[in-house]
């Protein structure tokens, strides 16, 4: 049992649905963010995790994010609900599946980035862009299902 429940956007306490806002995601977005991060986490074999999944307000140009507790191998995955503000943020179930593929790479990463992280004298900086350079090829390799 997640010890975080999901929060769908939509749900109210009378049981109607609110119609979404151009540039929020839906349910329906949420449904597919988390059916994406679960086909990632099992084709990385991530079992060593517990992951819970919300559907937040995140900060304005974030449409996605990831927060882990190393210690207790816990991860929470986000879905931002207002992809409004991203310069390149085209809301379709595609662009959601592919902010899902990114924050379960985040994760497979986690640790080896926390590790960088505590070494004296690193850059944040340059560190964020090694780790990123590597989710790209990812996204552009592996999620576009590219075959050598
Ligand atoms: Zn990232």
């Amino acid at each position: 049992m997640s010890r975080l429940r999901d929060w769908v956007r939509g749900d109210r306490e009378d049981g109607k649905k609110e119609e979404p806002k151009p540039g929020e995601t839906t349910a329906e977005h949420f449904a597919a963010f988390k059916d994406e991060c679960q086909r990632w986490i099992k084709y990385f074999g991530l079992t060593e995790w517990e992951v819970v999944f919300a559907h937040e307000d995140v900060d304005d140009h974030t449409r996605a994010d990831i927060t882990t507790t190393q210690s207790a191998r816990i991860a929470k995955i986000r879905l931002s609900k207002n992809w409004s503000n991203n310069p390149d943020g085209i809301l379709c179930e595609q662009t959601v599946r592919k902010s899902a593929f990114h924050e379960v790479c985040e994760l497979l990463l986690s640790e080896i980035n926390l590790i960088a992280s505590c070494r004296f004298g690193y850059d944040e900086i340059d560190l964020e862009a090694a780790k990123h350079a590597i989710i790209r090829r990812l996204e552009n390799t592996l999620f576009k299902g590219v075959i050598p």
